[in-house]
């Protein structure tokens, strides 16, 4: 079934007529019949619409070690699905066919989220990410779905570059269970030129969500070879996560593949990733992985208290969860952060 564009919310009307959207720092000012910079939220006649609500690209089950979640039910699927649009715009984007389509939504079936959640429930899926473009352009979308999984007891994660309005987020997060938040890069410079965004809401995002602890958080580094893989940029990266949001924190650095218009760098090397990470760890990160690559090593779960290794990974695949109840260490009783 085809739908009428949604009303959205996150929003305010200027003395000019035009409407300020409060979602993301971005903070577009749309005249009549434009779209923000993310292509889904436009103003119609005086109204902000949502172009991207109850719309989805396509759904996958996907291990919820994609995501990336380590510490995070672990072994289990998780209904995926995105839409389009992108309030970020990332030279180096790993799904630039969706991020940068310009369709928004038309054409595409429209879902409510009722039958989202009933197909996680018929697929096997505890949980149900928002995912593949950023979930903060359709927020409405998400909250909504968000809200009937928790009514029917699945669970949902957010995965998102933290771009997002201080009002917004707080109603956003208030209804999810998991978030896994990219941290492009430490550098202001590199967030302008590269991303086209700014680094400070991110950290504040970040900090905001440690603080509030409600919604288990892990954190991505996606490494670019000669942009943000600095071993001094990656100590201040691991530094400022031990700080801001606690050693219990999972970090992932991940492997970045050549695409969109980052066609001139070389895919990242596994020893590049293994040097970040066990930077972080020097600094005292309890949970740091690699991915992206295959480095069972790297992606294991290390118990913080006896060292002993309890989950075994490769790549999105657990090869053997040796946590015992409530994610407890069966070595030494340690408790491990997570929601397990
Ligand atoms: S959510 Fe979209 S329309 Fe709103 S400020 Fe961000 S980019 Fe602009």
């Amino acid at each position: 079934m085809l739908s009428l564009p949604h009303p959205a919310r996150f929003f305010e009307r200027e003395e000019d007529g035009r409407l300020l959207c409060t979602l993301c720092p971005r903070e577009c000012r749309l005249g009549e019949g434009q779209a923000g910079f993310c292509y889904v939220r436009q103003n119609q006649g005086g109204d902000m619409v949502s172009l991207a609500y109850g719309k989805s690209t396509g759904f996958a089950v996907d291990p919820i070690e994609k995501k990336p979640l380590f510490h995070f039910l672990p072994g289990t699927s998780v209904l995926s699905f995105g839409t389009v649009g992108c309030n970020l715009g990332c030279r180096f984007c790993q799904n630039w066919n969706i991020s940068k389509a310009r369709e928004s939504g038309r054409g595409m079936a429209s879902l409510t989220a009722g039958e989202v959640v009933a197909l996680a429930e018929s697929s096997g899926c505890p949980s149900i990410a928002f995912t593949y473009n950023d979930p903060v352009i359709w927020a409405e979308w998400a909250i909504d779905v968000a809200g009937e999984a928790r009514r029917q007891g699945i669970r949902t994660v957010f995965v998102t570059a933290g771009y997002v309005e201080e009002k917004a987020r707080e109603e956003i997060f208030a209804c999810m269970d998991a978030a896994n938040v990219d941290l492009k890069a430490f550098a202001e410079e590199f967030y302008t030129r590269v991303t086209l965004s700014h680094l400070a809401p991110v950290l504040e995002t970040l900090e905001w969500l440690a603080r509030e602890g409600r919604v288990w958080t892990e954190v991505t580094n996606l490494v670019i070879p000669g942009l943000n893989d600095d071993p001094g940029e990656t100590r201040r990266l691991a530094e400022w996560i031990g700080k801001h949001m606690g050693p219990d924190v999972p970090l992932h650095f991940s492997a970045f593949h050549p695409t969109w218009k980052m066609t001139d760098r070389p895919p990242t090397p596994p020893a590049t990733l293994t040097q970040a990470r066990r930077i972080a760890r020097e600094v005292g990160l309890r949970h740091v992985y690699t991915g992206n690559v295959h480095d069972r090593e790297g992606q294991s779960t290390l118990c913080p208290g006896c060292g002993q290794v309890l989950v075994v990974r490769d790549w999105n695949a657990v090869r053997k969860n040796r946590l015992g109840p409530g994610g407890t260490c069966p070595g030494c009783g340690e408790r491990i952060a997570g929601r397990f």
